[in-house]
């Protein structure tokens, strides 16, 4: 069987799986290897299970010829498959890169777009070499626009992504310190994000990018279209407000916009939530559908949400860290009034070599500001040298929590994924 064939069969049932358990009859199985599975070893049974063909790449399993199609690597045919199925649909695709923020942004985008077209987005996080061709076999013939989150912390990630998607748009949502261990510093990151950029610009795309980040606009020189977004200085400008938890954004000179309100925290998501702003308009979404998709939006997976918890405000912003993030975060927690302030802070992970002195910049961060109470959970923070209370997991600090019984306090929670600094305000 080849690539053209497998297409055929994709068409009479364009669903495809990875995961037997989530197997459903009619979906074509890719036997995908990872470092600690064989999913040739599940072709059968994904057979057994309904499946109308599974691709193996490992001569042993390929024991049923007439449903199975034998290649060189598996992983490669979904991707061929993924560009094939592409390659046929007529549609504004736009990817979205970055250090940070990647997912909101996405989420933000795809809530505006739906409201006037048929929208596609990359589900949760499904962001990687796996996922990306998977969020692109989820696009229907009839899809009128698609959004994809690509992550990366390599280089020449998201040029192999952009390979298989083919974008026509593109965002890099910011340049920040995160992954550094893989990509070899900032210049790195920068570097291996800007391959979107790169991209675009042998294709004729279109790039949004946000005007705070002077940075991105001299990455994007020589675009044939940028449309920029930010505070000043931009196609579509607007202003952050963060007296509250929730961050307000005044959007400037848009009908129908006037002021958003968010059910987002954190003055880090301004260049977010104009980016859906810009998009929106760009593609004629109405002003009043792209304010009520932003306004309904609910972060969810801990990612910048706020929890009332009796008369205390919990910033619960557990999903992820890294040095830019975590400033982002402290910054903004700064700026919101409350009369108490109280930090409980998980290590920030994958810093390589600048782990140490990363975790010192942030603690001398916070010894410029008065808090109630600081605590400081796991990893290299164990190594910096700092007065406040260091707690060796997330379950140490959500019993500290426990014993406080703070009131009237806003709490602000944040680590990496790993630390599992959600635990503190109990499941
Ligand atoms: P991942 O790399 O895990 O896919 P992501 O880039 O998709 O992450 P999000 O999941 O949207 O990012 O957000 C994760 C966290 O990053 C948020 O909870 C917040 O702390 C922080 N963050 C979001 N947007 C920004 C931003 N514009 N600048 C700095 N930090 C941000
Ligand atoms: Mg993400």
């Amino acid at each position: 069987m080849n690539i053209d064939q497998l297409y055929e069969r994709y068409k009479q049932h364009p669903a495809v799986q990875t995961d037997t358990r989530k197997l459903q009859p009619g979906d074509i199985f890719f036997a995908l290897k990872g470092p600690n599975f064989n999913g040739n070893a599940y072709a059968e049974a994904a057979l057994d299970m309904g499946a109308s063909l599974a691709v193996v790449d490992d001569p042993a399993h390929y024991t049923r010829p007439e449903k199975m199609m034998l290649t060189d690597d598996v992983l490669h045919t979904l991707q061929e498959l993924a560009l094939w199925h592409r390659m046929q649909l007529n549609i504004p695709i736009l990817a979205i890169t970055g250090s940070n923020g990647k997912t909101t942004t996405k989420e933000l985008i795809s809530a505006v777009l739906a409201t006037t077209y048929k929208t596609v987005a990359t589900k949760g996080n499904l962001n990687n070499h796996i996922g990306v061709p998977l969020t692109l076999l989820s696009i229907p013939m009839d899809a009128q626009i698609a959004v994809v989150e690509m992550g990366a912390n390599h280089q020449h990630e998201i040029e192999s992504y952009c390979r298989v998607a083919r974008p026509t748009h593109g965002i890099i949502t910011n340049i920040g310190k995160a992954h550094l261990e893989g990509f070899g510093g900032e210049e790195g990151v920068k570097k291996a994000k800007g391959e979107l950029y790169d991209f675009l610009r042998e294709h004729d795309g279109t790039v949004f990018a946000c005007s705070n980040y002077p940075y991105l606009l001299d990455m994007a020189k020589g675009m044939l279209e940028i449309v920029t977004y930010g505070e000043k200085d931009a196609d579509f400008t607007g202003h952050p407000l963060a007296e509250t938890a929730f961050l307000g954004v005044a959007v400037e000179e848009e009908e129908g916009i006037g002021t958003l309100h968010t059910h987002l925290t954190g003055t880090y998501n301004f260049p977010n939530v104009m980016a859906a702003v810009a998009v929106g308009l760009y593609f004629g979404v109405p002003g009043p559908a792209v304010k009520k998709a932003i306004e309904d939006y609910v972060p969810s997976n801990n990612r910048s949400q706020v929890v009332r918890q009796g008369s205390n405000t919990i910033i619960m912003d557990a999903y992820n860290a890294n040095p830019s993030s975590m400033q982002a975060a402290v910054e903004n927690f700064i700026a919101l009034r409350a009369p108490k302030k109280v930090l409980l802070l998980g290590a920030m992970m994958e810093l390589g070599q600048d782990s140490i002195k990363e975790h010192q910049a942030l603690v001398d961060l916070l010894q410029r500001y008065h808090w109630h109470a600081v605590v400081l959970v796991g990893g290299d923070f164990s190594k910096a040298q700092h007065p406040y209370l260091y707690l060796d997991n997330a379950t140490e600090a959500a019993k500290w929590l426990q014993q406080q019984q703070f009131e009237d306090t806003a709490i602000l929670v944040k680590g990496s994924r790993s630390v599992g600094m959600e635990k503190v305000v109990g499941p």
